[in-house]
This record gives C-alpha cells, sequence and structure tokens, in this order.
C-alpha cells in the first residue's frame, strides 16, 4: 500500500474533503487508513453517575482512493512512485520532487 502509518494526507473526497491529517493506522487488508481528526463519527456513550451521557468522537476509516501522500520534501500532495533503491529494497519515491520518502 502506498499509504503508511504516520505519512500525513490529504483527504481528496467526502465530506473532509481539503483536509489534512496523520495516519495513526493503515489497515492494509482493507485498504484503508484511519487519520486523525478526519472523518469523525459522534458516539454516544453512557457515563456513570451523574453525568448524563457522552459524547466521544471517534475517526471512522477511511479509503485509500480517498486520500493523497502529502510528501514530507516539498510538502505538496504528490502521487507516490516506487522505485528500486540500490541495496535492493523498494523505496517510495515523490513524483514531484522527487525525494525517496522515509
Ligand atoms: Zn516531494
Amino acid at each position: 500500500m502506498k499509504i503508511r502509518k504516520n505519512d500525513t494526507v490529504l483527504i481528496t473526497k467526502g465530506k473532509d474533503r481539503g483536509k489534512q491529517g496523520v495516519v495513526q493506522k493503515a489497515l492494509l487488508d482493507e485498504g484503508k487508513v484511519i487519520v486523525e481528526g478526519v472523518n469523525l463519527v459522534k458516539r454516544h456513550r453512557k457515563a456513570q453517575g451523574m453525568s448524563g451521557s457522552d459524547i466521544i468522537e471517534k475517526e471512522m476509516p477511511l479509503a485509500v482512493s480517498n486520500v493523497m501522500l502529502v510528501c514530507p520534501h516539498c510538502l505538496a500532495p504528490t502521487k507516490v512512485a516506487f522505485k528500486e533503491l540500490g541495496d535492493g529494497s523498494k523505496g517510495r519515491i515523490c513524483k514531484k520532487c522527487p525525494e525517496v520518502i522515509e
């Protein structure tokens, strides 16, 4: 998957389009990511004692196709390319700058 944990991404679709956030979790099997502060849903939770019910906000997973990686080098939302690195491993590169990401 092109997006990994701790990447900064730009949301390109849906109600949070235009927001940026940090990926908290990449759900590889589902092709989804959880982005901090994005795609929040309110959940009511019954609280103990006298305070009544509580509302908590929780991030719901977003499809990877709805986000773009924000390059940490040029700070632009970019497409990711893969490139063989010298040591035989594959690295991600930014199509704009084009620096290796990570
Ligand atoms: Zn870049």
